[in-house]
């Protein structure tokens, strides 16, 4: 199995493919559901809830589809171990540097929506 990324180099973009493996999406523990977006609840405020709240909340009839792995539960990432060859790990280092500086701008973005940005 592959996995194919975009790689977007100071020249041209180049589409790259890396052996893959399926991991159990660790926003949903595998369900492809959850209600996390709820955020938590304190018993404190399951009591304000009510019952009724309550009941439907575990049955999980507030779950939403997980936006991680939309629904499916798993996730298909780059398998590091079966990367082999120098230009598959040059390509490697290129996306794993692409993907922190993309976590760095999400990061900002969202630390600027916080502020009303
Ligand atoms: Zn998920």
């Amino acid at each position: 199995m592959k996995i194919e990324v975009t790689i977007y180099g100071e020249r041209r973009e180049r589409r790259v493919s890396f052996p893959a493996e399926w991991v159990i999406c660790d926003e949903c523990r595998g369900e492809g559901k959850s209600s996390a977006y709820l955020g938590a609840y304190t018993m404190d405020e399951m009591d304000e809830a009510g019952p009724e709240f309550e009941e439907d909340y575990f049955a999980g009839r507030y779950d939403r589809t997980c936006e991680c792995c939309k629904g499916s539960g798993k996730l298909k990432v780059i398998d590091y171990d079966r990367v082999r060859g120098r230009l598959q790990e040059a390509y490697l280092r290129a996306y794993q540097e692409q993907e922190r500086e993309e976590r760095a701008y999400q990061r900002i973005c969202a630390a600027e929506r916080r502020m009303g940005a």
